[in-house]
């Protein structure tokens, strides 16, 4: 492996004019104590560092990166667009082409609103549902992820299940009191929720699987709860799928668990690599939206004609390729997990679906906020920074899911497991 000498430098500088010396916190690998790599370039299942190392890249630009780095079909598909022009601020037919593909892959989806972030998608969605619903509380869970909007920057404050707090500096108090908290895959809390202000609760947003707290899977029963006491209560029931949308199949959570919600939010695949995000529903639902309803929302770049041509290529993709994509992530993701149990036994959970994985270093069954946390990160930076030395790029956080893409082939997993087999925990 070359010396970081370069990344070394570039982070230096950076941090002489980017907070932190980054865009987005968890790039820093501030949360396993090391300095981050700067990468060059891509492709396939690998990135290249700037000093000139190679990975094999778990990462994959948090799962946005489904097809891998730089699919020929997709950058060409982005050339093209490039050359009629980058922006135009008026409807171009790349939307309604992505707007309409969603909805055929995803049908609860009738009518789409294509953003620019997730962060985007799900701040808008819960402003549909608030203006749908004419109601102001919304529910959210313990450990999901939905976005840096300031409402949905909360946690529990202690001694009240309910009584949720900014989980931020600089988010007034004032627009969390609307928020508040359960916990994931447990019932009851909210029952308990809707007993005390069922009248009041316009939305429950959930990622129907969870990949923000490490990846935790939702158990028998627990989406079908949050479907029947929407319902029950006339409230909206939010799947935020910016990472299981387009993940766990065509059909994304939805449709591999067969719950219809009413509102669900994209961002990540969707836009294959460029920032797009999207969010929509029923038809009734969303045309509460400007310019045909009263609840306002809006974007210069929104629709993208050169952002929403790589979305577009990238669901093709998946569409016409789809049951021999997914079945081959799903068995590489596989393969990593017996590896991984093999080595590391009962020192470890593993959580996995789909192309989707995570090792938590506990001797817990994570299924919730809770038992993620009873995880050594300790041990999994140690993790995290061998495998990165032997060439393996993965999430630089416990916290978050390692992700399988379409390039990734047998060599790439036969190369990881070779790494695993020989890490000794201390
Ligand atoms: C990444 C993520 C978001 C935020 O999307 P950005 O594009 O980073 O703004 C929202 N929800 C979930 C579930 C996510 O994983």
């Amino acid at each position: 492996m070359n010396r970081l000498n370069k990344s070394r430098e570039l982070y230096r500088k950076s941090k002489s004019y980017i907070p932190g010396g980054v865009n987005s916190p968890v790039r820093s690998f501030m949360a396993v104590k090391g300095r981050p790599l700067f990468i060059d370039k891509g492709k396939g299942s690998k990135i290249y560092d700037v000093d000139g190392n190679e990975y094999i890249d778990y990462v994959c630009s948090w799962g946005a990166s489904i097809l891998g780095h730089s699919d020929d079909r997709v950058i060409n598909a982005v050339k093209a667009a490039c050359d009629k022009g980058l922006t135009f601020g008026a409807p171009t037919k790349n939307e309604y082409i992505l707007a309409k593909l969603i909805g055929e892959l995803m049908p609860s989806m009738e009518s789409v609103r294509l953003v620019s972030s997730g962060t985007e998608a799900v701040m808008s969605a819960i402003r549909v549902a608030r203006g749908y619903t004419k109601k102001d509380m919304i529910v959210k869970f313990r450990g999901c992820y939905h976005g840096h909007s300031d409402g949905l920057l909360v946690k529990a404050g202690s001694g009240s299940l309910t009584q949720s707090i900014p989980d931020s500096e600089g988010v007034p108090l004032d627009y969390t009191k609307n928020t508040l908290i359960a916990d994931y895959n447990n019932e009851e809390s909210v029952e308990k929720l809707f007993k005390q202000y069922g009248d009041k609760i316009g939305a429950v947003i959930v990622e129907p699987v969870a990949a923000n707290m490490g990846l935790v899977l939702p158990q028998k029963g627990f989406l079908e709860l949050l479907r029947n006491i929407t319902l029950e209560h006339e409230a909206l029931l939010i799947f935020d799928e910016v990472i299981s949308g387009f993940r766990l199949g065509l059909g994304g959570a939805q449709g591999y668990y067969n719950i219809k919600p009413d509102l669900t939010t994209l961002g990540k695949i969707v836009g294959g690599g460029m920032p797009v995000g999207a969010y929509g529903g029923k038809k009734e639902i969303m045309s509460v939206v400007a310019p045909l309803g009263p609840v306002y929302q809006a974007g210069t770049l929104s629709g993208n004609p050169i952002a929403t041509a790589a979305g577009i290529m990238t669901l093709l993709i998946l569409k016409n390729e789809g049951d021999k994509i997914y079945d081959r992530m799903e068995n590489n993701a596989k393969r990593l997990v017996n590896a991984i149990k093999r080595n590391l036994q009962d020192q470890v959970w593993v959580n996995q679906i789909g192309s989707l994985l995570s090792v938590f270093f506990t001797t817990e069954a994570v299924i919730d906020y809770s038992t993620a946390m009873t995880s050594d990160v300790d041990q999994y930076s140690r993790y995290f920074h061998y495998l990165l030395h032997n060439g393996i790029y993965t999430a630089p956080s416990q916290y978050e899911a390692m992700f399988i893409s379409s390039a990734h082939g047998d060599e790439d997993i036969d190369r990881t497991i070779q790494v695993i087999n020989n890490y000794k925990l201390k």
